[in-house]
Order: C-alpha cells, then structure tokens, then sequence
C-alpha cells in the first residue's frame, strides 16, 4: 500500500443535505475522528439540497396524502429530527437564516376528495394532534384566495395544522459541516473533488478522485442519483434502475399565507402540484413540482446524459420494466401533461389549470415558468417488481452504504444519519461508540 495516500475511517462521498447530516452526526455524537468528506462542486447542496431545486417542504406525512399510516409515522421520527434540530440553531447567536415557518393546509376540492379527506382524519389526527379538519369558511379565514371565486357549490375541505416548515436545505447543509468542524476541527472536508472510480481492495476501498487517490475503511455513497452508478460499479443493485423525474416550478406574487397542498393520486410517488411561499423571499408564492422523466441523473446538466443509463444498464429487463410503468394508464397520462407544462406559451394556460384548482381566480399574466429551476428526483425502478418504488432507497454492502434519495430525502436526512451511523459502527468493529442516548435526546 502507497504510504503517502491519505486514508479514513470514514469517507463519506457527496456534500448534498445527506452527506453533510452524516457529518454532523458522527462529529457530534460518535468518537470516530478520521473521516472525510468529498464533493465535486465548489460548495455544498448545489445539487437537489440546492433551495432553487426542491420544494423547500419539511415532510412529516401529516398531508401528504398519498403515505399510509405506516409510512407517515416513520417519515414524522426523522422530520421530527430535522425540526428539533432547526429550532435548536434558530437559538444560537450566529444561526444562518435556514427556515421559515407558515401554516400548512391539505385541500380536498369535490365530493369524493372530501369523502377521502373526511375518512383519513380520525388516524392521522392521533398521529399528529395539532392537525385541525377545516370547512370552507376557516379555510378562508386562513388562506382567502383558496375560497375567493370559488363555485359555492363545490365541497370543500381542509386538514390543517401550524407546523409548516419551509426550509433552504443547502442552508442545512452549511448549518451542518460549519457544527460538524467546531466539534471536530480535525474533519477533512474536500471540495472541487469528484469521484471518479473505486474499488475494493483487502481491508479498504481505494477511491480515485480528480485530485488524486484516497483510502476509506468505510464508505458511505450519498451522491443522489449517482449513488446508484457507483453502486453498480462495485457489483451491487443490479436489479434496480432510476426513472429520473425532474420537477419545475412556476412563480406568482404572494397569494398565500401558507402552504396549500392538493390530493395526491395514490399510484404517484411525487408530490401533487402543491403552491408555498418562497424560503426567503415571502412575498412569492411557488407552485409546483411538475415530474417529467429525463435521461440525466443531474437536471441541467447533460454531462450525467452517458451517466444516466449506466445507472440505468444494459439489456431488456430495465427497458420492459420502464415501458411497464410508463404505459400505466395513470401514470401515462400524468406524465404527458407534465411534458407540456415545460413547453413556451402552452405550458403557463395548462398549467394554470391546476393552480387553479387551489387559488381559483388567479390570472395567467400572474404566473411565471421559473426557468433552469427545480432538480430531478432519482424514483427507484425495480426489475425484479417491475414496480416503482416509493421513496428513499438504501444499499448496504461490505462496509459500504449507498443512499439513493428522491423525495422526501431531505426531510429524512438525520434519520437517515442515524441509521448509518450504527451501520458504520458495525463495520468499524465496535471500536468507537455513538453515543444514540445523546442523539436521541436532543433530536427525537
Ligand atoms: C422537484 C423536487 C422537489 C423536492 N421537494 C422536496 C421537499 O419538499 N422536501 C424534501 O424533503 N425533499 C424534497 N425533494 C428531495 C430532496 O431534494 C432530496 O431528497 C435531497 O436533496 C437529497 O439530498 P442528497 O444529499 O442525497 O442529494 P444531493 O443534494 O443531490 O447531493 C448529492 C451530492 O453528491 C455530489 N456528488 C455526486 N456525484 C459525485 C461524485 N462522483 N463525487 C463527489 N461528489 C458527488 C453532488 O455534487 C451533490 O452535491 C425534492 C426533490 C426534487 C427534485
């Protein structure tokens, strides 16, 4: 072995929302010092963190009406996590300026959505108890424009709570590795560093970067959608692939107090259009994502074209399993529309249509496509289901951890830290200890 080449206990690959909660994490509540952090950018969270890119939302599962019971209570443990930690921070005297928070409104428009709503409310109010069941006339108490124009005949209702957490995940991450080195000024943070290929080789994964080589005892892959290619390149998930759906956004001026956000259709693992106010610049109002699949792993970026179907792989089993998905007849459909919404001139008038259906008298002249805005969501395919999965995903090798995270990946950041956290003390022997007590105390 190269005595000069630099090696970590720990090497964790990716400086997005993910990456840097498990900086802080093993810096604040384990022993471990030698570990390091690369990322191929020049700063942190210009990726899918970036606030430009994501919805901005603090997912807790109490409106996204698309999770069950199940998978509210587990996304609410780690939400819960990244809201205990924002409040802590908004209490230290040099805080960055990460969140803001508004009131939050599930909307049910019509008959059979209100039936739904009605029935989804006495479980997810023990759930979480500060969700309120609201009628036409309080939902326009708090949010005027959702009820001003609308048909007085169209039932509606709303589930709506005051913990609506709008955050600049970027901001998290800075908020992260700026903790993370006061606890361990000894971190090695390597920005403008990519990965470029790594192997496995007795005792250590040797990773070659464009600077150079490094060794790692541990790695943990929190690369987004690459995480998977780089997975593939050391032999695991193979049996999985990514639909990349990229989301945009239009922009109004401020027509709402909070964030209202639509039903979601039971098949779709991405959020329904949904309108929030900007994170920083209140007086705006966003309404989006849209889902469109693209063959990049980065949006905007046609350099992860190539990288895309590596992700992707070779041979017929991804092919049938994406034209399997695709071609469901909700999904087609929903997918053709979301193409449009990205076209000049036609996307803003259908676009409108369902912004419409939250704010019903806003003008077309009112919105704005925000262009070279909004990420791509890396949705896992599996071959073995031919079905999409929902969520997050996770591959644990021999002392390597790939996460792979579409939404609502940043709300489940410190979560997700905690369970690599014990993971990696496995792997490390059990010669450090993570102190969970402390962890559990503070954030959960
Ligand atoms: C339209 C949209 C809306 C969303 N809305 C929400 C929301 O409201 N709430 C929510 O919780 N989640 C939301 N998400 C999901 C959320 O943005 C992601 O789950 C989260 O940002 C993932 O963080 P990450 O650190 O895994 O990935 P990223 O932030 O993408 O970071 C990955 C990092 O890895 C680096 N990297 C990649 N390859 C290499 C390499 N070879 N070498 C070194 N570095 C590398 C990248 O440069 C990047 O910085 C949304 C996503 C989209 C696209």
């Amino acid at each position: 072995m190269n005595e000069n080449v630099t090696k970590y206990d720990v090497l964790i690959v990716g400086g997005g929302v993910v990456g840097t909660a498990l900086l802080y994490t093993l810096s604040k509540y384990t022993n471990v010092k030698n570990i390091g952090l690369i990322e191929k950018y020049s700063d942190f969270g210009l990726v899918n963190s970036a606030s430009y890119n994501n919805s901005q939302t603090l997912h807790f599962g109490d409106i996204e009406t698309n999770y069950t019971i199940e998978k509210a209570r587990s996304v609410k443990r780690m939400a819960d996590m990244v809201m205990k930690y924002l409040e802590k921070e908004k209490e230290s005297p040099d805080t960055l300026e990460i969140f803001n928070k508004y009131s939050k409104m599930v909307l049910a428009v019509g008959k059979n959505q209100v039936k739904e709503l009605r029935e989804r409310y006495p479980a997810f109010s023990e759930l979480f108890p500060k969700l309120k069941i609201i009628n036409r006339e309080e939902i326009g108490k708090i949010e005027p424009r959702v009820v001003e124009g609308r048909d007085p005949d169209q039932e509606i209702l709303a589930l709506v709570t005051e913990d609506g957490y709008t955050v600049d995940f970027k901001q998290l991450c800075h908020s992260f590795v700026n903790n993370a080195l006061v606890l361990n000024p000894l971190l090695s943070i390597l920005l403008d560093t990519k990965l470029l290929n790594i192997t496995r080789n007795g005792d250590h994964y040797s990773i070659i970067t464009d600077k150079g080589e490094i060794h790692a005892s541990v790695v943990v892959i929190a690369a987004g959608g690459h995480s998977l290619m780089i997975a593939k390149s050391l032999g695991y998930g193979k049996n999985l692939a990514v639909l990349s759906m990229a989301g945009s956004f239009y922009t109004a001026p401020k027509v709402l107090n909070g964030k209202v956000y639509t039903i979601q259709v039971p098949k779709l693992p991405f959020a329904a259009i949904h309108g929030d106010p900007e994170v920083h610049i209140e007086n705006v109002t966003r309404f989006g994502p849209t889902a469109k699949p693209i063959f990049q792993l980065e949006r905007h970026n046609w350099s992860t074209f190539s990288e895309y179907w590596k992700t992707f792989g070779i041979g017929w089993s991804p092919i049938v399993s994406l034209l399997k998905i695709i071609f469901d007849k909700v999904l087609f459909s929903y997918i053709f529309f979301n193409f449009l919404y990205d076209l000049p001139f036609i996307g803003k008038r259908l676009f409108i249509r369902e912004i419409r259906k939250i704010v019903p008298l806003l003008r077309l002249k009112e919105i704005r496509y925000d262009k070279g805005i909004g990420g791509t969501r890396p949705q896992i395919v599996n071959n073995s289901t031919r079905k999409l999965e929902m969520g997050e995903a996770k591959l644990t090798g021999d002392k390597i951890i790939f996460n792979i995270t579409p939404s609502p990946g940043a709300s489940t950041c410190l979560g997700n830290a905690y369970s690599d956290t014990s993971k990696i003390m496995e792997f490390l022997d059990n010669k450090y200890k993570f102190n969970k007590e402390a962890f559990e105390k503070d954030l959960m």
